[in-house]
Formats: structure tokens, C-alpha cells, sequence
């Protein structure tokens, strides 16, 4: 049983910091109230998302919005914990691994693609979305349409993705890899020039584009596979079991396409509506 927290004077300002900043979202979580949790955890969990990702997790001060974080706390709201319950935390590409051995955060989702390399070191839960790789360049380039055009080209994404390799390695283009903290750091590079193209999920990039439309032109050829799945520390099969439950009443009960809607409806992307095919827990 869940202990719940007296409601202090931090919580009420948590809670009425959450009110403010959810006009933007859709309101979740609600079904977690007395709900059954078998997390046998303490009052709190902590999550990490992006920070820097419009439409997916950005942090503008106070709570961060976006499908990865609503996604997260309705699968939170399932596990028990009310969305004041929540302590959110930032996640880059590159230490999602590092926060779930550690412990510094009890789950991770952002955008963060289940891969066998990954397996061997953390759990995942899902997926909850399967987004696809694409390419982003300036507005006025012509010549990138596809990832055989970024042969010679100077291509960045963010350390601790998959992203450049799947182009460099598996694809096998001799592009010169730009390695940034993150996908904004990236869009920075590629407004001033200093990098002819960004790859990453296509989510992230129409994210980027819908926010700079004068700027950036997601070139739109979508290539692989990306499954989104809720990370979690290695052994973690139980509550693996419990999320996956949560994903798929997600999907079931509408709330997915929802957050969908609200993160990308009013841009030109065009997001996957098929309900995700769940892996194997353990
Ligand atoms: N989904 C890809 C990955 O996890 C790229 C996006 C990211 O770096 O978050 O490697």
C-alpha cells in the first residue's frame, strides 16, 4: 500500500504549479487516485524525459509537456501515483542508460527506441509508439531528399543515439558525423551552417520543423523502425508486466491517439494511429 503524502506546503505549490501549466495537456492520471499499486515504492516517482523536444518532452518552466511526458504520467496514474506525485526529471540521449543503473530516475521515456544493445543493460516496458528516421535541413536545400544524399555531407545527431550510426553503419554513408548533447544543440548547428543535415526520430524532427517552418525542412522520407519503449532498471519484469498493461488500455481507451492529437495535431505530421505491438517482458 502506498503511504500518501501529507499535503505540505511544497506539494500544494507542486499542485497548483501542475493546474497552471495544464491548460496545455490533457488531464490524466486521474484514474490513479486509490489506485492498485503494486510498486511497493515510496511516495514519489521519479521520471526522465527530453526537456528540449517540442511536441515530445520540452520543459518551458515548471512541467515539462509533450506525448512522452502524458504518456508517462498516465502509465504513472496506473502504477498509483497521482500526477503531483511525479518529480520530473531531464534525460538526454546519452545517460538514460547511466540515470536507470544508478537509480537516478525509476523510469525513462524519451523517445527512447527499444534496441538489442540496450536490452542487455535495461528493461524496457512497450512500446508505446513506433516512430520512423528521417532528415532535417534548411529550408532551402534541395539536394538532401533521402539518406543517400548525406554521403560527404556533414550530418548531426545527438550522443548516445542510434540515429547517425543507423546511417553511417548499417546503411553504410560515408556522411561526417557531428556528435551534439542534443537535438537542439543540433538545430542550432544546422541553422548556422556549421552541419548540412540533422537526423533523428521523425517525431523530433516535426517537432523542430512545426516550431521553425521558415527555417527547417523535414525532408519527409521516413526509413526503419523506431519503437519507443519506457525504460526501466535491469530486472524490472514485474512492473514491466504492470506498464505494459497501462500502454495498452492507453491505446485502447483513446487516450493515446489524444495525446497524439495535442503534441502534433496542429502540425503537418502525420503520426502513427496503428496500436503498437508489444515485447516480451522479461
Ligand atoms: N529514438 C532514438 C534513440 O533512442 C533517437 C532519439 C533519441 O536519441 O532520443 O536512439
Amino acid at each position: 500500500m502506498r503511504v500518501r503524502r501529507i499535503n505540505t506546503i511544497l506539494g500544494s505549490a507542486a499542485a497548483l504549479a501542475l493546474a497552471l501549466t495544464a491548460c496545455g495537456t490533457a488531464e490524466v492520471g486521474d484514474s490513479g487516485e486509490g489506485g492498485d499499486n503494486g510498486n511497493g515504492g515510496g511516495d514519489s516517482i521519479t521520471i526522465g524525459v527530453k526537456y528540449d523536444q517540442p511536441g515530445l518532452g520540452l520543459d518551458e518552466g515548471g512541467t515539462p509537456v509533450g506525448f512522452d511526458v502524458d504518456v508517462a504520467t498516465y502509465i504513472a496514474g496506473e502504477l498509483g501515483y497521482a500526477p503531483e506525485d511525479i518529480e520530473w526529471t531531464e534525460a538526454a540521449s546519452a545517460n538514460r542508460e547511466s540515470f536507470l543503473q544508478q537509480g537516478t530516475v525509476d523510469m525513462i521515456a524519451a523517445t527512447y527506441s527499444i534496441t538489442d544493445e540496450r536490452r542487455q543493460v535495461v528493461d524496457f516496458a512497450g512500446p508505446y509508439y513506433v516512430a520512423q528516421q528521417d532528415i532535417l535541413t534548411q529550408a532551402d536545400n534541395t539536394d538532401i531528399n533521402g539518406p543517400e544524399d548525406l554521403d560527404g555531407k556533414v550530418l548531426c545527431s545527438a550522443s548516445g543515439s542510434r540515429s547517425a550510426n543507423n546511417i553511417t553503419e548499417d546503411m553504410e554513408i560515408d556522411a561526417e558525423l557531428r556528435e551534439a548533447g542534443n537535438y537542439s544543440e543540433c538545430l542550432e548547428l544546422l541553422s548556422n551552417g556549421t552541419v548540412d543535415a540533422v537526423t533523428t526520430d521523425n517525431t523530433i524532427l516535426a517537432g523542430f520543423a512545426a516550431q521553425n517552418p521558415d527555417d527547417f525542412r523535414m525532408v519527409n522520407n521516413p526509413f526503419g523502425e523506431e519503437k519507443y519503449g519506457v525504460g526501466l532498471p535491469a530486472g524490472s519484469t514485474e512492473q514491466c508486466e504492470e506498464i505494459n498493461a497501462a500502454i495498452t488500455q492507453m491505446w485502447d481507451d483513446g487516450s493515446a491517439v489524444e495525446f497524439l492529437e495535442e503534441a502534433f495535431g496542429a502540425t503537418d505530421f502525420a503520426f502513427e494511429e496503428n496500436v503498437p505491438e508489444l515485447e516480451d517482458c522479461a
